[in-house]
């Protein structure tokens, strides 16, 4: 037999760091990232490599193995120049990430990232505002791993050093927190837990790195939802961890040996949504505004919990941290009649009704968040006690106007 072209492999054996180009703005990255042209050969995009087995030439070469370095084939389950590209498109994207792990759901990625950094008698502090699924891993799997989970609120921080000084192995957060969309100080939160040996791990979904840098301002490790921002088209799901230099590698061993892989096809997909997402995010930001601002001047609503908006909670710290933002928010309705909340969401047209979020299109789901926290309260400070029917809107890229009268709709219902 002949000798086979190469498979086309990065050059060089280290990580895919993403440090082989002079430093670029973040529009450009987006264009750029993940397009060597050992990679895409003579066309402009990396193209789907489909393989589960790389063939060698002799047995002289089998034999003498593989290194298990970012970028070089050995096996499906390790990636193609499909996953790769994605993966150092992703590292350029978050200042001082030594690499970036790829995981079929976000859900996987909070899974594995937390599984590498904590062992049976560790404990871990999770934020109580978290994405629901995060706390039921950690009071489900993490828990029958031998982990102690502990809740905090994030905007106490004299409880939060108390607790860490007690001694816990990793601190997850998420900022803005998950429905009730308080911005917490990450960089004073990591402070406080490295100074007490903990590891941080941020849930930074909902700014991506283009609107939060999270390593910077002091996370070790910085996981994502891939299906909202960077899919951004509601068709695929996938995850993210991008590491430190002292985090990445034990990542990325868990990951290998949980047998954590995406498919090269939802690859592509998302990376042509990362083309765009700069666009998106900006789009989305604006309308997100826009409608935040008017839902803020409606009488049926009691709070509305936007960090965009000047004034309300968390927009000093988001102006201080973040360079940019997303079209999810929540607000409260007045009252407690969930009908009239069901009557709400019913009479609207534009804004489907269904989980996830990120996409092109809104998206509204009511939400009851005091069930899954036991440390913040519900109402939020600034809402009378009776006010609690909160909803959670994903403002999409439709034309304001046309979403402000489909809400018109649903105000107008709430009378009904
Ligand atoms: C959706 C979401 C996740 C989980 O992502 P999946 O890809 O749906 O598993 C994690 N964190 C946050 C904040 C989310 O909104």
């Amino acid at each position: 037999m002949g000798r086979r072209p190469r498979y086309p492999q990065a050059d060089g054996t280290g990580a895919l760091t993403g440090d082989r180009k002079p430093p670029r703005k973040t529009a450009t990255r987006l264009v750029e990232g993940g397009r060597r042209p050992e990679w895409t050969g003579a066309v402009v995009n990396p193209p789907v490599w489909r393989g589960s087995t790389h063939l060698y030439d002799t047995h002289e070469e089998l034999a003498r193995g593989h290194p298990n370095a970012d970028g070089h084939f050995h096996y499906g389950r390790r990636g193609a120049p499909t996953q790769w590209a994605l993966a150092e498109a992703l590292t350029e994207l978050e200042p001082g990430a030594a690499g970036t792990m790829l995981y079929p759901s976000g859900t996987a990625a909070l899974f594995s990232a937390l599984a590498a950094v904590l062992e049976s008698g560790d404990r871990l502090a999770l934020t109580d505002n978290a994405y629901e699924p995060t706390r039921a891993i950690a009071f489900g799997p993490l828990k029958r791993m031998g982990v102690e989970t502990i809740t905090f609120d994030p905007l106490d921080h004299a409880a939060f050093e108390a607790l860490v000084s007690e001694g816990v192995a990793a601190v997850l957060l998420e900022s803005p927190g998950s429905l009730t969309m308080e911005v917490c100080d990450v960089p004073a939160l990591a402070d406080i837990a490295h100074r007490h040996g903990a590891t941080v791990l941020l849930d930074n979904t909902w700014a991506s790195p283009l609107g939060f840098a999270a390593l910077d301002h002091g996370a070790d490790i910085a996981i994502m939802s891939l299906t909202k921002h960077v899919g951004g088209h509601s068709d695929l799901l996938m995850g993210s961890a991008a590491g430190n230099e002292k985090f990445y590698r034990t990542l990325r061993r868990a990951a290998q040996l949980q047998g954590q892989h995406v498919s090269p096809d939802d690859a592509a997909l998302a990376h042509r949504g990362l083309r765009t997402m700069q666009l998106r995010l900006e789009r989305a930001t604006e309308n997100a505004r826009k409608v935040a601002e008017w839902l803020a001047g409606r009488d049926e609503v009691a709070q509305v919990l936007c960090p965009l908006l000047p004034g309300a909670p968390g927009n000093e710290l988001w102006q201080r941290d973040f360079s940019g933002g997303c079209g999810l928010f929540s607000f409260v309705l007045k009252g407690r009649d969930k009908a009239a909340r069901g009557r709400f969401l019913d009479a609207l047209d534009l804004f489907g009704m269904g989980y996830s979020w990120g996409g092109y299109e809104s998206l509204a789901v009511p939400f009851d968040p005091a069930r899954i926290r036991d440390r913040m309260a519900w109402p939020p400070a600034g809402c009378a006690n009776e006010d609690v029917l909160g909803i959670r809107l994903s403002v999409g890229l439709e034309d304001s106007r046309d979403l402000i009268a489909d809400l018109e709709q649903g105000i107008a219902a709430l009378h009904a």
